[in-house]
């Protein structure tokens, strides 16, 4: 049943006229009262999507626009796709572009941007058609091969400015003697190759699987409402066995009934579905991308011997169905595929999702408490030794992305100096919270702790929930500043303050050790004896080792002048050409002791002096491990916080 508008009318039917009904209802359908109900194939915007020559890599695409006024049709290619932050060109793929008239008359369709067509003199219909290339398997681009058509919709398709917001048909055709199907979240219709999206976003963010892929289903009920039950499709294209897939989809099924308990509910997807579309293949490249009813997995790995290692990324990506998908950033919403939307919001939208991804494998029993705690000791050691930390906070961070997020440049950065991943540090925020928040009310409140579950329960009921007036659309994306009135609301404004003054937006780490102690975690240093230079990245030469990147800032190095390029000959008189010379000198080395240090540099030798620091390392321990007990309240933090929450 459709009740637009009432927050929570669930499960959109699938197909037929309750798909219709569900336009219409929404002001989206091309026909209004007394009129017969549109069919997929009343689309003014219909694309077919054939793959003749798969063997070479490149797909043909037909795009027939209808019901054209009297200006040029312009189309557009895509700059930007949803879930990547950085500008990708996906229009220098594109060759053998051809536009005819509705009657078929031959048209000239002008290049007017490098990602811009423009088709004038037309009779109401235009049919552009072009083939495009694509070798890459991920979830940012369009890979094309014998085995099947992988397509990221942005990269894929150009599509028709000014019919944003009308129906959209897409048919598939298969290779000649192959029988692909298709996993995507575009809205199916009774021809299994045809679907339909309600509007050119909903388009540009659903990827389809164009192949043999292995499927699995399974439903789950909503925590708060047992008749709500979405359905969930595994679709994996991969060289591996049946077997293999039935134990990823138990897994996959297990992360989203413990991920679903964070919020308490699921939401609604708009075709009653989510479907995981996953290509574990030695030619992938290692990505996820979330969309609003799928994700896209990909990784150059084998179910059978890696498969627990992928889960991680499952994990991850699912958080985003709440997190980003529909808890939406003002930033990103709506998403301008043109350009990139630069975020200071990102920290919390893709920093927490890794929290809870890493959280919930835990939380799961999908990962054991070493691996969890390792993980978040890196994410720690990252930030509080991370030299970027110094220049910029959390959310100028965030808006590095699109210089950062699998951008491509060929003039050299220095991000190891100056960058520090909005993932990483955000990871760090979001345990650091969630461990304030327990440590906080559990002092005053004992076991019923407020903790970062309630928050983002907050968010979603605030800024999620209330959904979109069009399938896909978010009506309330959050500001920076609603995010801290909402944690005020669950603290007070003091905490919220501190936490987004000195954290989020000053430069300040979280004293995790005294939070950590709590659940029975000690802090430890990883090499209290030994002495730090600062870590160089070093290449081994006759003449000594060549530093090969910038030096740490502030590192001792770095404060003896040493740079890229350079070649530290000596320390301390000892020769450092090897990497065992190399750890052998530092190991002689004591922290606060000056030594001399000898180096090349353009053809000349110089002799400076450089300090060794204390080893600033340090990583997270369980008690157990150090041979300590915990305490029952320990015990009882830990559960609460790491234990199941089913
Ligand atoms: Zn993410």
């Amino acid at each position: 049943m459709i009740r637009p508008g009432a927050g929570r009318g669930r499960g959109w039917p699938l197909g037929g006229a309750a798909l219709v009904l569900a336009f219409v209802a929404l002001g989206l359908g091309v026909r209004t009262g007394g009129q017969s109900a549109p069919e997929s194939t009343d689309a003014q915007v219909r694309y077919t999507v054939s793959v003749p020559e798969p063997a070479h890599r490149w797909m043909a695409v037909e795009l027939q626009v209808d019901g054209l006024g009297a200006d040029p049709l312009s189309l557009r290619m895509s700059s930007a796709s949803p879930g990547r932050y950085a500008r990708h060109d996906f229009a220098k793929n594109i060759f053998m572009v051809e536009a005819r008239s509705g009657a078929g008359d031959p048209l000239e369709a002008v290049r007017t941007l490098p990602t811009r067509w423009d088709i004038a003199g037309h009779d109401g219909s235009v049919v552009f058609s072009y083939r495009i290339f694509g070798d890459r398997i991920d979830g940012t681009y369009l890979a094309v091969d014998r085995t099947h058509a992988h397509l990221n919709m942005p990269a894929s398709l150009i599509w028709p400015a000014g019919h944003e917001t009308g129906l959209i048909q897409v048919r598939f055709v298969p290779p000649a003697g192959e029988s692909w199907r298709v996993a995507t979240q575009l809205f199916p219709t009774d021809d299994p190759l045809t679907f339909t999206a309600p509007n050119v976003a909903y388009l540009l963010d659903s990827p389809a699987e164009f192949s043999g892929f292995v499927d699995r289903t399974f439903e789950v009920s909503d925590p708060s409402d047992p008749t709500y039950r979405p359905q969930f499709r595994v679709a994996v294209h991969h060289g591996g066995s049946e077997a293999d897939v039935d134990r990823y989809a138990d897994d996959v099924e297990r992360i989203v009934r413990e991920m679903v308990a964070v919020f308490g509910e699921f939401p609604r997807f708009e075709t009653g579905r989510y479907t995981f579309i996953a290509d574990y293949l030695p030619t992938a490249g290692g990505d996820a991308m979330e969309h609003r009813n799928s994700t896209v997995l990909s990784a150059p790995a084998a179910l059978r011997t890696q498969g627990r290692q992928l889960l991680g990324s499952v994990s991850h990506e699912f958080f985003h169905v709440w997190n980003v998908e529909r808890i939406r950033p003002r930033s990103l919403e709506p998403f301008d595929f043109e350009r990139v939307n630069p975020s200071g919001e990102l920290w919390l939208a893709e920093g927490y999702t890794n929290y809870y991804g890493a959280l919930t494998l835990q939380r799961a029993g999908l990962a054991p408490l070493s691996a969890t705690l390792g993980r978040f000791s890196r994410a720690i050691e990252t930030v509080r030794l991370g030299p970027g930390r110094q220049f910029r906070s959390a959310v100028e961070m965030s808006r590095l992305a699109p210089f950062t997020d699998a951008a491509t440049s060929i003039d050299p950065t220095n991000w190891d100096n100056l960058f520090i991943s909005y993932y990483t540090w955000g990871e760090t925020l979001g345990l650091g919270l969630d461990l304030l928040l327990r440590v906080r009310s559990a002092d005053a409140a004992g076991a019923d702790a407020v903790t970062l579950d309630d928050y983002m329960r907050l968010l979603w009921r605030r800024f999620g929930l209330p959904g979109g007036s069009t399938p896909g659309a978010v009506d309330r994306p959050y500001t920076m500043a609603d995010a801290r009135v909402a944690l005020a609301e669950l603290t007070d404004a003091s905490f919220a303050d501190e936490y987004f003054d000195r954290y989020v937006e000053g430069h300040e780490v979280i004293d995790y050790g005294p939070l950590l102690e709590r659940a029975g975690v000690a802090v430890v240093s990883t090499a209290p004896d030994q002495a730090w230079l600062g870590d160089p990245a070093l290449r081994f030469e006759r003449g000594g080792a060549q530093v090969t990147r910038p030096t740490a800032f502030g590192s001792p190095l770095y404060v003896a002048g040493l740079d890229q390029d350079d070649v530290i000959v000596s320390i301390d008189d000892r020769e450092v050409s090897s990497a065992g010379r190399w750890r052998d000198t530092r190991g002689r080395l004591l922290p606060g002791r000056s030594v001399s240090l000898t180096y090349a540099r353009g053809g000349a030798v110089h002799t400076t002096r450089v300090t060794p620091a204390p080893h600033p390392g340090q990583r997270l321990v369980a008690f157990e491990e150090l041979g300590r007990t915990l305490t029952p309240t320990q015990l009882a933090f830990r559960d609460a916080w790491l234990g199941s929450q089913l």
